[in-house]
């Protein structure tokens, strides 16, 4: 007997709905009885989602000590090195505790957060060391040492890094494009990859988050990739100067990121309000290639960056806005784009996070998320809430649609922005 069957289920790409039974935490195929059932109504339902990309350790400090005026990285930069002169295990603890429920709350049960190193004491790594022992398994954390203000041109960078992989983290860090010159940049690709690669952990580097063409550190990636057999298990974050290359060279660039088997994590929230600041007109998007990238076979995934932090004041934590935005930013407003977005916040950040029993077939963990919307097209047009988010088969949140009305010609009636309603789902 199932312990669930969902019901009315409709999974990405296809147009008539479906059952999901679910045994033991896991999809299970279908049996003729189950302890529960829930009709979900037509509701698009996808694996869990996934965040590859954010930074806990800096969440909901908006506003502290001051605002970000003019919304630039540098003045970003500058108010987050005051703020980390307060900082203290508790603080970090507290914000994290909040933006994990909110994460899951908007489906989110996979999440791959930097946490930076360039402090002596490294509180924002001991405090989110100790927060992953404590939530346990109600949400997959990776935590990745960044070092945000170099590891070569920070004053003991190098041992902070090593100390953060003694405290227990997933993922090794750098920042090429922000070290002193481009040798450094070169040498910390290269120490974070032996670092990585002594301790069996997975690479994650910020490179080249700039709107520089000359910023070419991910090259340097590639090749460590390659030089060491690392495929598979390296990522490469931001990447926006990619924007800027010349076309011969992002051509031959893109062959060997294919080659690497690398992961690429794109972040529009905060790239599309970071970059271009030094531009007059025209101001370049500064965006990575992402559809050049996805169309040679790359796995790309969509990060959210920052929630509420001197870098980016909005947000709540939602991949669904990271989409959206994307969805403009990226031109990825054509029909089959717009579920190719779907992918990029789901199954391909699973793959560069290395995610076992990840998906909707029998055998899956029950990490499941079903959205107040049929379609992925409706789902991304209206953010839509996520009614109920399973983690392995058990309901861990659950959103009520919101009720509106107006009043038209004197009477009150309900607004339902799925409306008009189709006949049918033609390709969904
Ligand atoms: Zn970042």
């Amino acid at each position: 007997m199932l312990d669930l069957l969902l019901r009315g289920a409709r999974l990405p790409g296809e147009s008539e709905t479906r059952e999901i039974g679910i045994k033991e935490g896991l999809i299970s195929e279908l049996e003729p009885d189950a302890q529960q059932t829930i009709d979900l109504g037509g509701a698009l339902v996808t694996p869990a989602l996934v965040e590859p990309h954010i930074h806990l350790d800096a969440v909901l400090t908006v506003g502290e000590p001051r605002h970000n005026q003019t919304g630039s990285l540098f003045e970003g930069i500058a108010i987050w090195a005051e703020r980390v002169r307060t900082l203290t295990v508790e603080d970090v603890k507290q914000r994290v505790r909040t933006v994990l429920r909110w994460q899951l709350a908007n489906g989110v049960q996979f999440v791959r957060s930097h946490v930076d190193v360039c402090d002596p004491e490294l509180k924002a790594v001991r405090a989110l060391v100790e927060l992953r022992e404590e939530i346990g398994d109600q949400v997959h954390l990776q935590l990745v040492a960044f070092p945000q203000q170099g590891i070569m041109s920070f004053d003991g960078g190098q041992d902070l890094m090593r100390k953060a992989v003694d405290l227990g983290v997933d993922v090794v860090g750098a920042i090429p494009h922000f070290e002193l010159t481009r040798e450094y940049g070169v040498d910390s690709v290269k120490f974070a990859f032996a670092l990585a690669s002594n301790k069996g952990l997975r690479v994650d580097i910020h490179c080249d988050e700039t709107d520089d063409d000359h910023s070419r550190f991910i090259e340097t990636m590639a090749a460590e990739t390659i030089r060491l057999g690392m495929g598979g298990r390296v990522t490469a974050s931001h990447t926006t100067a990619m924007h800027s290359y010349n076309n011969a060279y992002a051509y031959r660039l893109i062959n060997n990121l294919k080659r690497a088997q690398m992961h690429m994590v794109t972040n529009p929230l905060d790239n599309s309000t970071l970059q271009g600041r030094f531009d007059s007109y025209p101001i370049r998007r500064g965006h990575t290639r992402v559809k050049e990238l996805l169309s040679a076979g790359i796995n790309v995934c969509i990060g959210h960056d920052s929630v509420m932090d001197p870098w980016y004041p909005l947000g709540y934590g939602d991949p669904m806005q990271s989409a959206f935005v994307l969805a403009h930013y990226g031109q990825m407003s054509g029909h089959s784009e717009l579920r190719t977005l779907m992918d990029m916040i789901t199954w391909n950040g699973a793959s560069a996070l290395g995610l076992e029993k990840y998906g909707l077939l029998p055998g899956c963990r029950a990490d499941l998320c079903a959205f107040d919307a049929p379609t992925e097209m409706d789902a991304i047009r209206l953010i839509a809430p996520r009614k109920l988010v399973l983690r392995g088969g058990k309901i861990v949140a659950r959103t009520e649609p919101a009720r509106t009305t107006v009043t038209w010609d004197g009477r009150e009636e309900m607004v339902d922005f799925l409306n008009p309603p189709r006949n049918q789902l033609r390709d969904p």
